[in-house]
């Protein structure tokens, strides 16, 4: 079993055959880009992965756990046990500091006391050590992205699901957080499948499928 597994994944919006039966496999610890044209569907796989949005046909699964059937509660559980998710923009609250941010994850469900050692111990690993109690205004752009891939990985989620993580970010912040993406996916194990226009951070994962006119095919380097 693959930590994450789709097979034959159709979805259509009105006037839009957007996938057309897709697969993918991405196996834990694994880290893969998803490239493709702007439109062609690639946020929406992400959407359908995190069972935000029901495929027209076709099976998704992760970690053994069936996307398509589960209920909403399942799917809750789903997400914040086992995934994280991080977006173009940051999304973090700006009245919090930048680990109470990291730290929302951990408000839901059960206590985890170990919690706050870890947010601490991962702002410090990302360069933000002496960052803890900034609030997001007084960060600049990479340093906010920082944060909210801390607050993505805070519990110890199995799949990070990065929606281009850098396309708000200038060069050297993008090359930054790429570089840290591809660190953490080995030093964390977490699998990655990473959205991006940025043909640096596509390089740094070990896979890269491309989606092109709703089919999805794996570039292998010549
Ligand atoms: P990408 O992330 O590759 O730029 P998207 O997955 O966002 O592409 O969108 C793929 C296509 O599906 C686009 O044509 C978009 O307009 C359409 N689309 C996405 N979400 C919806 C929706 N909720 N309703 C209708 N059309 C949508
Ligand atoms: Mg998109």
């Amino acid at each position: 079993m693959s930590l994450l597994e789709l097979d034959g994944v159709a979805k259509s919006f009105p006037g839009a055959e957007v996938l057309r039966g897709i697969d993918l496999r991405l196996e834990l610890a694994r880290s893969a880009a998803l490239v493709g044209p702007s439109g062609s569907g690639k946020s929406t796989i992400l959407h359908l992965i995190a069972g935000f949005l029901r495929p027209d046909r076709g099976e998704i699964r992760v970690a053994g756990v069936d996307v398509v059937k589960a209920g909403e509660d399942e799917l809750a559980e789903l997400r914040n046990a086992r995934m994280g998710f991080v977006f173009q923009e940051h999304h973090l609250l700006p009245q919090l500091s930048a680990l109470d941010n990291a730290l929302l994850p951990t408000l839901v469900g059960a206590a985890q006391p170990e919690a706050r050692d870890r947010a601490e111990h991962l702002l410090a690993r990302v360069g933000l050590k002496e960052r803890l109690r900034h609030r997001p205004g007084t960060l600049s752009g990479g340093e906010r992205q920082r944060v909210a891939l801390v607050r993505a990985l805070v519990r110890k989620p199995a799949l990070l699901l990065a929606d281009e993580p850098t396309g708000a970010l200038d060069g050297k912040s993008a090359a930054a957080l790429a570089e840290l993406l591809a660190e953490l996916n080995a030093e964390e194990g977490v699998a990655l499948l990473v959205v991006t226009h940025s043909l640096p951070l596509a390089r740094r994962m070990q896979q890269r499928f491309e989606l092109v006119d709703g089919s999805l095919k794996e570039l292998v380097p010549a």
